[in-house]
């Protein structure tokens, strides 16, 4: 299958739902994301600075383009000036430094808390107390030029379909619980990032608002 049946074929699974498609574009040639573009794709996910800033000029402008992977704080300048939404925030400092850049650059930039829900090592996302602590830190409410909109999540890697669920649900209940309380005011539970090549079906029917998807449309990597 090409990229733009691929595209047109996820697409369709997003008709009728609130979620929008993300083409994770990491490693592969312009030429493919240019392919993408054509199909329609307006949203491309990148998990490394560097290779987002080589790309973003050789695109058309109109791309949003999407921080998914784990963020330095002394890379933030570098995407400050164009990133569209950063899903990957895990700590106060990088916060600051976000908000730092962004007043630099004279703009506001979405970022997405992540939170860590799976049964799995790794250095990455908040655990959901710790999500609570820095929401109601009173130290956001200062950081004018951010505003977070949701909160990001992988599931564990596994065949345990049921796991996958009730991982993307506990994330789910969450920002629902976290919605109905009251938020700073550059808080806002609007944006859920969940769902990959593997399991972006699953991610759908539990609520997910942004499915990020690489392999399932460009192929292995
Ligand atoms: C690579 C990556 C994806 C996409 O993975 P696929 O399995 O290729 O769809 C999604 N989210 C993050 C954070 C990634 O790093």
């Amino acid at each position: 299958m090409s990229i733009h049946e691929n595209i047109a074929a996820i697409e369709k699974q997003l008709q009728h739902t609130h979620c929008q498609l993300i083409a994770v574009t990491k490693t592969k040639p312009v030429e493919m994301l240019k392919e993408a573009y054509d199909a329609g794709c307006k949203q491309f996910g990148e998990n490394r600075v560097q290779e987002m800033q080589d790309k973003q000029p050789l695109l058309p402008s109109d791309i949003q383009w999407h921080l998914i992977g784990h963020l330095q704080t002394n890379k933030v300048k570098y995407i400050a000036p164009f990133v569209a939404l950063i899903h990957s925030v895990d700590s106060l400092k990088l916060l600051e430094e976000i908000d730092k850049q962004a007043a630099k650059n004279n703009r506001t930039i979405k970022c997405l808390l992540q939170l860590f829900i799976a049964q799995e090592e790794t250095k990455f996302g908040l655990s959901f107390e710790e999500a609570e602590e820095l929401i109601s830190s009173g130290s956001i409410e200062n950081l004018k030029h951010i505003q977070i909109v949701g909160l990001m999540g992988m599931a564990t890697f596994t065949e345990d379909q049921n796991q996958v669920r009730q991982e993307f649900r506990s994330l789910k209940q969450f920002f629902e619980k976290l919605k109905n309380t009251s938020l700073p005011t550059n808080v806002r539970m609007q944006e859920l990032s969940m769902g990959m090549s593997g399991d972006y079906e699953i991610a759908i029917e539990e609520g997910s608002t942004l499915i990020r998807v690489g392999s399932a449309i460009f192929g292995n990597r």
